[in-house]
């Protein structure tokens, strides 16, 4: 036997919930979105109960129950907490066939109040019938994270302009499809962004469109984080479930890339070391293409798109093309390596301010103002550096920065194999060329990178190189 779902329209009804404690309490507040009349029948109420009551938005039957209590109601919610009380209630109820929920009582209850994701007007009820509960919590809590706040415009949108739908698309197949790219594409997007204008809009020219064309396509220049599918934001996760084509770059770690759509196709876009420019104007064709075939294009990034990840380029470009974009950011390699080593990246103390810098090139290095970066108080976390490392120390000393200012060299952070090797200026090139460092690897240099020695938490703790620790290793 199961459980008939329904979701009943209580406006102007009137129901009755006994008990006014803290569970009465919860009860009334969810029932009171649905503009029902709400009485409560205790002999006590809570603070917030007796607002509602003096301000008249429910009605309090002051007593224990009884049962002309049951008059004229329509549903019976018993939340005494008394099992005795509760189940006088339930037979009550009963007998006048009204349909009672007994909180935390499947047995007494005839129906069941479903934990519930609220989108309104769209509304998801789960149920496990009573079985498991914490069970029907964690499917909601999945559910939570797959449909953002929009959905509820959405469906909003879909139902005032449900009769001309149907008059410009009569037959159900034509309909469908053209309510399935409204809920996948360019009218959702611009709900997503706070753009209920635009979406509108959208939806008026497709109603006056001559002829459905193929929806345009779109694309979401959305960042992975450093590697640990954890640090995905949920608008990532949900890109992820929604794209049809997946532009991926090397640093994308394969754990993030299983939580894609599986029929998704998926290409592999990774430039090692450096890049050349047609790979980048590869890309561009790339994402131009399926873009205009109609497809919801995904370019997944390592970290943040617009931290060293040529993201800006990426959307001149779509904007010169007039494709449609959206941005997720990222947990930037930097953020994530300091966090998973331990390393503040501001502190009171030490450090008043941090600088992201990449020094990649010969030319590059040359361009940055080393002066500025050498200043004490302060935090740098160095991108793409490990082909530069004793240059970078060296600018450095030469510009003031002591020799013996702390740096802390991240390989994998947030993976699972992570390494932190630990050292000072003087030692930087040596220590990584010892513990023979490979890329992705960031360079923190400061005072706070010393933290990680004592706040390191995550993986192998941190590896110390200072000259007599390195010949011991080579030795060993
Ligand atoms: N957009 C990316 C950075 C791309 S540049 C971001 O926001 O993180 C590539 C550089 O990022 C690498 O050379 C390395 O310095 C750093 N990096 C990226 N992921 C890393 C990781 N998991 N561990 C250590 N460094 C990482």
């Amino acid at each position: 036997m199961s459980l008939y779902p329904l979701f009943a329209n209580l406006s102007g009804r009137r129901v009755l919930v006994v008990g006014g404690g803290s569970v009465g309490e919860r009860k009334v507040l969810a029932l009171s979105r649905t503009g029902a009349r709400i009485e409560v029948g205790a002999p006590q109420i809570t603070a917030r109960l007796a607002r509602l009551v003096d301000s008249g938005l429910i009605t309090h039957r002051n007593g224990t129950f009884e049962d002309a209590w049951l008059d004229h109601v329509w549903l019976v919610i018993a939340a005494t907490g008394e099992r005795a009380l509760n189940r006088q209630i339930a037979a009550a109820a009963e007998a006048r066939r009204l349909f009672v929920n007994v909180v935390d009582d499947a047995e007494l209850s005839t129906f069941q109040v479903p934990a519930v994701v609220d989108r309104s007007p769209l509304m998801i009820a789960i149920s496990t019938g009573g079985a498991a509960p914490v069970l029907a919590r964690l499917v909601r809590e999945r559910i939570e994270s797959l449909f953002d706040a929009s959905l509820g415009p959405l469906a909003a949108l879909a139902a005032r302009y449900r009769q001309r739908i149907r008059q410009r698309w009569p037959e159900l197949g034509p309909r469908r499809r053209f309510l399935e790219s409204m809920f996948g594409g360019k009218i959702a997007a611009d709900l997503r962004r706070q753009r209920p204008l635009e979406a509108e809009r959208a939806l008026r020219d497709a109603l006056e469109a001559p002829q459905s064309g193929a929806p345009p396509g779109s694309v979401a220049v959305v960042g992975a984080g450093p590697g640990d599918p954890g640090l995905l934001t949920l608008n990532a996760l949900r890109a992820l479930n929604e794209a049809d084509v997946i532009l991926h770059d090397r640093l994308v770690s394969a754990e993030v890339l299983e939580l894609a759509r599986r029929d998704a196709t998926f290409i592999d876009v990774g430039k090692q070391g450096g890049g050349a420019h047609t790979s980048q104007e590869c890309i561009h064709a790339l994402m131009l293409e399926h873009a205009r075939a109609g497809r919801r294009v995904l370019r997944l990034k390592g970290g943040d798109p617009f931290v060293f990840g040529r993201g800006g380029e990426e959307l001149e470009f779509l904007r010169g093309h007039g494709i449609d974009y959206t941005v997720v950011p990222g947990i930037t390699a930097a953020i994530a390596c300091a966090a998973y080593a331990g390393i503040p990246l501001t502190h009171r103390e030490h450090a008043q301010g941090v600088r992201f810098v990449t020094a990649q090139h010969r030319d590059s290095i040359d361009t940055l103002d080393w002066r500025a970066l050498a200043a004490d108080r302060q935090t740098l976390a160095i991108y793409m550096g490990l082909g530069s490392l004793e240059r970078v120390a060296d600018r450095l000393i030469a510009h003031d920065r002591a020799a013996g200012t702390p740096f802390a060299l991240i390989e994998n952070g947030s993976r699972p194999g992570q390494r932190v090797i630990r050292g000072t200026l003087a030692t930087l090139a040596e220590s990584a060329a010892a513990h023979e460092v490979q890329s992705p690897a960031l360079l923190i240099v400061g005072p706070v990178a010393a933290l990680a020695d004592r706040l390191h938490w995550y993986g192998a703790t941190p590896l110390t190189a200072e000259p007599v620790a390195a010949d011991a290793l080579r030795a060993a």
